[in-house]
């Protein structure tokens, strides 16, 4: 194995976690491309990080479940020694008004988005404290903060990410571990790309730079909180979103 950093991207097979990867590997990461259908698009990821002279591996996870990110997790360990970087970005919505909204989306939204950046938080960290080093980077959503109609899953979801990345910062900061979120606005991936032209005009008239940003980004801002320039900042929200949250 090479001295390179090691890095974990959950949901890296498309939008911006993909870009995430591509970043992460550009600065000199080994990364552990997850996925959890899009098989076909993980590769294609992992062919343009090598195609880049870059490395990496696609492994599969449905970060939902507790018990497979305890495997998933132990295997890298198992395999390259040390995880340097993990990156929480796997992210869904299930949007409908509070009063139509089904027990199961909202529990799937939980599971997958806060559930989800516990189960690989709780797994990587005992690793970190032992290295005495390590980088958690979680997506959140302005939307964490702000609240959205329409979203109560996913923003309680988010709110809950940023609430995570706090307690956890201020547990693993004696040891030389930083986590931190970020908080994107409207990006455009397949994630928004449901959204109406009517609610995709309305939401262009809130954000002050007046476009949705591009998965490079968020995946740029990712890049220095998981460099060593970033050594000291711990419990923060980065928001990266044309500056609609200001
Ligand atoms: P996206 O294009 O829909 O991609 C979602 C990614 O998450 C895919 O790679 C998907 O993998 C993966 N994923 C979903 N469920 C998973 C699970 N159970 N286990 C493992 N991976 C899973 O979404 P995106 O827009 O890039 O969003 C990425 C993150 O940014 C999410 O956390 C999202 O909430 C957050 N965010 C996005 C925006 C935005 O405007 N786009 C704004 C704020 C925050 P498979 O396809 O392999 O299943």
């Amino acid at each position: 194995m090479s001295d390179k950093k090691i890095a974990v991207v959950t949901g890296a097979s498309r939008g911006i976690g993909r870009a995430i990867a591509l970043e992460l590997a550009r600065s000199g990461a080994f990364v552990i491309v997850n996925y959890n259908g899009s098989r076909e698009k993980a590769e294609q990821v992992q062919s343009l990080i090598e195609a880049e002279g870059g490395e990496a591996v696609i492994e599969q996870c449905n970060v939902a479940d507790f018990k497979a990110c305890g495997e998933f997790i132990s295997s890298i360990i198992k395999k390259y020694v040390r995880v340097d970087i993990l990156v929480n970005n796997a992210g869904i919505t299930k949007d409908d008004l509070v009063m139509r909204m089904s027990e199961e989306d909202f529990s799937q939204v939980i599971d997958v988005n806060l559930k989800g950046t516990f189960n690989c938080i709780r797994q990587v960290s005992r690793q970190m404290l032992k290295q005495r080093s390590g980088r958690i980077i979680n997506m959140a959503s302005v939307v964490g903060v702000s609240g959205n109609a329409g979203q109560a899953n996913y923003a309680a979801s988010k709110a809950g990410v940023i609430g995570l990345t706090k307690s956890v910062a201020k547990e693993l900061a004696s040891r030389g571990v930083t986590v931190n979120a970020i908080a994107p606005g409207f990006i455009e991936t397949d994630m928004t790309e449901v959204l109406s032209e009517k609610v995709r005009e309305a939401t262009t008239g809130m954000i002050p730079m007046g476009t949705f940003g591009r998965p490079e980004d968020v995946a740029k801002a990712v890049g220095f909180l998981a460099s060593d320039g970033a050594g000291y900042v711990t419990g923060q929200v980065l928001c990266v979103d044309g500056g609609m949250a200001m």
